[in-house]
């Protein structure tokens, strides 16, 4: 039963190629799900510019974006500095990389979790990586800024909300944490649960995006054992930082000691 459902599978996928033939997201010629052109031309950041804590591109001296502590910034908007420790991101969320999510999330292209699992990959090792297709990901990193999948204990993701789930029928970033799971060898740990209704981020201002947020994780009720101290959180889209706040806050008073962000994509 089991070889012919794998063979009617095969079947099925490769009638479908001959109907249907596979194209690039963002070119639209016929071969891969993101042809090699396109996938050596995205966006990448450079992480041994970007900064260290919230990962803008070119905030390594001076960033912009993080409020420095006890400047007025800081202290008008306290509920805005960010509970994580560090952070990196693989593109800037622009042209290429805003196809790669949007046709992800909600194009219903599920190959593409292979392609988000390779850049986010290439960020938390914080070298040059290739993806399946053998595409070098990163291809400006010159000398290795530190692998935290050597630093870190376990991997987890920010769940998508059940709305969202019933929406799409899966959780996207948990088909892709599977994956950068196998790939880093990091243990997989569903820590999280995304609890009450929150309006989409994408309709909100910066401010209501960390209010909206607020309160709408809690720790799984079936992760079972201590928390692991040194925990890599990853998403598709660091935007103000106000989701990955909201699921590391939750972690950390849990008692995991150390949250470090990586997501696919920032906006910048
Ligand atoms: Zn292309
Ligand atoms: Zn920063």
């Amino acid at each position: 039963m089991h070889d012919f459902n794998h063979i009617y599978k095969v079947l099925a996928t490769s009638i479908l190629e001959t109907i249907s033939p596979t194209r690039c997201i963002a070119c639209d010629v016929p071969g891969d799900v993101l042809c090699p052109s396109c996938a050596s031309s995205l966006p990448f950041i450079d992480l041994s510019l970007a900064c260290p804590r919230c990962g803008a591109p070119y905030g390594r001296v001076l960033c912009t974006e993080c409020p420095m502590p006890g400047s007025e910034e800081a202290l008008l908007h306290p509920e805005e500095a960010v509970p994580f420790a560090r952070a990196r991101a693989a593109l800037s969320f622009e042209g290429g990389a805003k196809k790669i999510i949007r046709t992800y999330k909600d194009g219903d292209e599920l190959r593409l979790d292979a392609v988000i699992a390779s850049l986010l990959c290439a960020a938390i090792r914080g070298r040059n990586e290739t993806n399946t297709q053998g595409i070098c990901l990163i291809p400006q990193v010159s000398e290795p800024l530190g692998d935290w999948s050597q630093w870190a204990d376990a991997l987890a993701f920010v769940p998508a909300s059940p709305e969202a789930v019933r929406r799409r029928d899966f959780d996207h970033m948990e088909r892709v944490a599977m994956r950068v799971a196998t790939r880093t060898g990091l243990p997989l740990a569903r820590l999280l649960t995304s609890e009450r209704k929150t309006r989409d981020q994408r309709e909100l201002g910066r401010g209501e995006r960390f209010a909206n947020r607020n309160g709408s994780f809690s720790l799984a009720a079936d992760a079972a054992g201590p928390i692991p101290r040194r925990i890599i959180l990853i998403d598709d889209v660091f935007t103000t930082g106000a989701t990955l706040s909201a699921a590391s806050r939750v972690l950390l008073d849990g008692g995991t000691e150390e949250v470090r962000a990586v997501t696919c994509c920032r906006v910048w």
